[in-house]
């Protein structure tokens, strides 16, 4: 849906073409473009503007059309490089000039992408807007290991969280994550890797829990770590990584787990 009265006409979902005046907040995926959905690969067609953030790859944006404006508005780990006051007037200056904005943030922009601060600004600026959806790290992840997210009679949820939020290591609810069976995704998880190691084992969590990193999901140059939860920040500053990784507390790679489940059995 777009969120004012003049609304253009929206398709089935709810989502339309770009429209001048208005901002998409659209997914760029995890890196690989054929994981664009087609309505984000025509926007990138169709736009004068692209604000896009840190992660979203060069190949993505190689596919801006010719007459598109590109304006890296990233930001550089934890500081931020432009102010998000900044972002949110270029923004919105934009479209009041009538241009086709979007706003191009990695994964899904719902997820841990500071969109609402942006939604605001529209409502505020009174810019019409749409959210493009997109496919988030965790998914591209999971896939790169064979794994489901969930899986019957293991874990019938899964927690995203973040290892460290604007004012640092984000607290969660280690108790509920600390029981066997839980499965989390965590993003930003490379700093607070020993934070949320000593976290869990605190409140109980088995130090043989699996967990495992992928640096890059779906990209050419992806790398997949297999730890557990004890050895996790050795393996994990050893691994150096400097990537974007995604950490998944739970989850083995498909054969590891197949292999421990034998072992499990055999121990039984
Ligand atoms: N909105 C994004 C997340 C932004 S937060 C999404 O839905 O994916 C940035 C974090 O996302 C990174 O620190 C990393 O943890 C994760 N991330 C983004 N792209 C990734 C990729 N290709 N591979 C692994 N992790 C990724």
């Amino acid at each position: 849906m777009t969120h004012t009265a003049n609304s253009p006409a929206s398709d089935r979902s709810g989502m339309c073409c770009l429209v001048k005046g208005q901002v998409a907040f659209a997914g760029s995926g995890p890196g690989d473009p054929d994981l664009l959905t087609l309505k984000v690969a025509r926007d990138l067609q169709e736009a004068d503007v692209i604000l896009f953030d840190r992660l979203v790859s060069s190949e993505i944006l190689a596919l801006a059309g010719a007459q598109t404006l590109l304006e890296d508005v990233g930001k550089e780990g934890f500081g931020p490089s432009m102010s998000q006051a900044e972002i949110c007037a270029r923004m919105t200056a934009h479209a009041l000039a009538g241009k086709k904005v979007v706003r191009l943030k990695s994964g899904d922009p719902t997820i841990f992408g500071r969109l609402d601060e942006e939604l605001t600004a529209c409502e505020e600026a009174g810019v019409a807007y749409q959210i493009m959806p997109g496919i988030t790290a965790a998914s591209a992840a999971v896939a790169a290991i064979g794994q489901s997210l969930t899986q019957r009679g293991r874990n019938s949820s899964v927690r995203f969280l973040t290892g460290h939020d604007m004012r640092g290591f984000a607290d969660q609810d280690w108790a509920a994550l600390a029981r066997p069976g839980e499965v989390a995704a965590i993003y930003m998880g490379k700093k607070s890797a020993r934070f949320v190691q000593g976290r869990l084992i605190m409140h109980g969590a088995n130090r043989a829990t699996p967990v495992t990193i992928v640096e890059n999901a779906s990209r050419a140059d992806q790398r997949v770590l297999e730890t557990t939860l004890d050895h996790l920040p050795m393996d994990l500053a050893e691994a150096g990584f400097d990537g974007p990784a995604l950490t998944f507390f739970g989850l083995a790679p498909r054969q590891s787990a197949a292999a421990l489940y034998d072992l499990n059995m055999e121990l039984a």
